[in-house]
């Protein structure tokens, strides 16, 4: 595709640096491969979004800035080339407060409360007795400082994963609030979901999730992930190797068909059968998932032991993404009356 054709399909897409353990196999498989394909055909702004991380995680943010690098380096070794796309951290495109600020003007209330996100975690927050002192106002405004992450470059589309589809919605309606009163500004971003994505189990059988403790790394050594394989959930009444296996709901079965699409079956058809066992499935994807991370890994830790390197490629990232987000905060002042 050319590259004017292709500049005008911009897509934004980001996620939270949330600590130095960095990103898992569900981000990788479920979001970041889908964005990495979607290089091809869009201009892709690629954002590691910080402030997010400060609507729950305000108190202690010393090791903020490395998981920032973490995670820019997981992106690239994961296949997003940051000179076609644009790798770069929210907080250093300050347009993205403003564009915050002004439609926190516009957002009612009502909507913010009602978003099942938010009052999950003040619950989750009261169970654990902290009070109602830390669930701040920034926390209630998150939805409105992700329409302003996505508006800022008036996108066509934002990649989701099947598990968040949802999610983009108030954000359209925040974008269809905007140009019904200011005049459209904004084309509504669509949905970008991918039909190939999977979501990724964890070890556990529950969704893969680093608050469920139930992750494979991109950071794991391969004897890490020997390890957790080893402990990961089968069949339960699968105790003998004879013993008929249920892959549909064994998490070593389900990766196995994530990460080796054309040959899992037979292995699936031997286990129901009995005639494997699955210490046998642990150590087949135990290789499988080794040899398709061992690439990231090395790549990840190249770009993390040149950190100059990466706050270059940052910065770079973040002055292209700018020239988007000014034109952008042109249009939103003009259109509101601000100058
Ligand atoms: P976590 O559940 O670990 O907190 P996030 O909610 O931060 O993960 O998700 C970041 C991105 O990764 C989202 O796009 C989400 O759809 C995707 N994702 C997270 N977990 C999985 C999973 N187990 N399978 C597929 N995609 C996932």
């Amino acid at each position: 595709m050319s590259e004017t054709a292709k500049a005008s399909k911009r897509i934004l897409s980001g996620m939270q640096p949330t600590g130095t353990s960095g990103l898992h196999i569900g981000n990788l498989e479920g979001a970041l491969r889908n964005w990495v394909r979607l290089q091809d055909e869009s201009t892709l702004y690629c954002c590691i979004v910080d402030w997010h991380s400060l609507t729950t995680r305000y108190a202690d943010t010393q090791q903020l800035w490395e998981a920032c690098l973490i995670l820019a380096a997981e992106y690239i070794a994961a296949g997003i080339d940051p000179k076609r796309s644009m790798v770069f951290i929210q907080s250093q495109v300050k347009e993205h407060a403003e564009l915050h600020l002004l439609l926190s003007m516009i957002t009612p209330l009502g909507w913010l409360e009602r978003v099942p996100t938010f009052k999950e975690k003040r619950e989750l927050i009261s169970d654990k007795g902290e009070g109602d002192e830390s669930i701040s106002y920034g926390l209630l405004g998150y939805p409105c400082l992700q329409s302003a992450d996505i508006l800022l470059y008036r996108p066509l589309g934002v990649p989701v994963g099947k598990d968040q589809a949802a999610h983009l919605e108030l954000s359209r309606e925040i974008c269809r609030r905007f140009n019904h009163l200011y005049g459209p500004v904004f084309p509504e971003p669509k949905s970008i979901i991918s039909e190939v994505t999977a979501v990724v189990p964890g070890l556990d059988g529950r969704k893969m999730s680093k608050s469920y403790g139930n992750a494979i790394y991109l950071s794991d050594s391969a004897d890490v992930v020997a390890d957790k394989v080893k402990n990961a959930f089968t069949t339960t009444t699968k105790l003998r190797k004879t013993d008929p296996g249920v892959p549909e709901t064994c998490v070593v079965c389900q990766l196995r068909r994530v990460y080796d699409p054309e040959g899992y079956s037979t292995s699936w058809d031997e286990d129901r059968a009995g005639i494997r066992g699955c210490m046998q499935s642990k150590k087949e994807l135990t290789e499988i998932l080794n040899t398709a991370l061992e690439p990231i890994r090395q790549r990840r830790a190249e770009l993390l032991s040149d950190k100059g390197e990466l706050e270059n490629i940052l910065k770079d990232g973040a002055d292209r993404a700018r020239e988007t987000a000014v034109e952008t905060m042109d249009l939103v002042r003009k259109a509101m009356g601000l100058r």
